[in-house]
């Protein structure tokens, strides 16, 4: 008898240590595989990427900031892009088509996905920001190639829709059928369901192919600023603050967070609001305006883009954040 007892504890003390042991594991664990659940009665935002065009890690980078995302996939960020999902009328769309739109698709199938056989509309419409590398390019995806899509909804500028009429390989998208080009000049408003409505604010940014916009989408509940790149806040005749009143979230410019993240090459050529310079801005701003800003559209130098590291501790300190693939706004 003795000999059982003196068998049984060492055991349930080894239980105890390891499950003492393991709690904050089973808790982390337990913490990433619960996202918010997605509304089921009113529309909503689903983030699918927050990098800079050229994505996390980027082609070539051999330093700390692409290896490290290499190495585990969870440091991963795809291209900035957004869907705007309504599960009223189980129909979705897409804010800007990035080069990593299949991975995108994938992620976004829990959300309104289409269920007919064949090829049905992977979104009710596709609305780009303007036409660079990472804004746009994802569009190739819905060619013959790839999905095959029937007349896909595209909207854009003027410029932006004589742009992807007039050059290959985007003009065979067009005439094969695959997408159809609509034009939502900047300034206007259209309404994508009843209560939702998607507009169009120009922006300053480089234009060597087409004007930039950002998108405001207004659901019954809330609002949602989109708005990936512009040079400076100061070229923009709109004071963001007045824009950020209006809504409830806003994605901001977040490419670079301080001037010396490109060594050998001059933020002038490529010029975005610092997130250091935005912090500043926006601190006077009340509580709540603060915190409805995410930055997004992270370059993969930005220290910011690495949970915990002291850039990210800075945004939040200030009562902004970073936003995240899987993010859900409702609106
Ligand atoms: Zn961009
Ligand atoms: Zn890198």
């Amino acid at each position: 008898m003795s000999r059982t007892r003196h068998h049984h504890a060492p055991a349930r003390a080894r239980l105890i240590w390891l499950v003492w042991l393991a709690w904050p594991l089973f808790a982390l664990v337990a913490c990433s595989a619960t996202p918010d659940p997605a509304p089921t009665d009113r529309p909503y935002a689903l983030v699918l990427g927050t990098a800079q065009d050229a994505g996390l890690p980027q082609l070539g980078c051999r330093a700390l900031c692409c290896e490290a995302a290499r190495a585990d996939a969870s440091l991963r960020r795809l291209v900035s892009s957004v869907l705007i999902v309504d599960p009223r009328t189980d129909q979705r769309w897409l804010l800007d088509a990035s080069p990593d739109l299949a991975e995108q698709v994938e992620l976004a199938r829990e959300h309104a996905a289409p269920t007919a056989p064949g090829r049905p509309a992977l979104f009710a419409g596709i609305f780009l920001t303007h036409a660079h590398l990472g804004h746009y390019t994802g569009l190739a995806e819905l060619g013959r190639e790839a999905y095959g899509s029937e007349a896909t909804p595209v909207w854009g500028t003027e410029s932006l829709v004589s742009f992807i009429e007039g050059n290959g390989p985007w003009s065979l998208l067009v005439s094969a059928g695959h997408i159809e080009t609509r034009i939502l000049p900047p300034g206007n408003t259209i309404e994508l369901a009843p209560e939702l409505t998607i507009s169009s604010i120009p922006v300053p940014h480089r234009d060597e192919f087409s004007d930039t916009v950002a998108y405001r989408v207004q659901g019954p509940g809330g609002a949602l600023l989109y708005l990936p790149d512009i040079d400076q806040w100061e070229r923009w005749p709109l004071p963001i603050e007045s824009v950020l009143v209006d809504v409830e979230h806003a994605l901001l410019d977040g490419t670079f967070f301080s001037a010396d993240e490109l060594p050998g090459r001059s933020i002038a050529d490529i010029p975005h609001p610092l997130i250091s310079e935005s912090i500043r801005r926006f601190s006077d701003l009340p509580r709540r305006e603060r915190a409805k800003i995410h930055f997004t559209h992270l370059n993969h130098s930005n220290p910011a883009a690495t949970p915990h590291s002291p850039a990210q501790g800075a945004i939040l300190r200030a009562g902004m954040d970073i936003a995240t693939g899987g993010m859900l706004l409702p609106l």
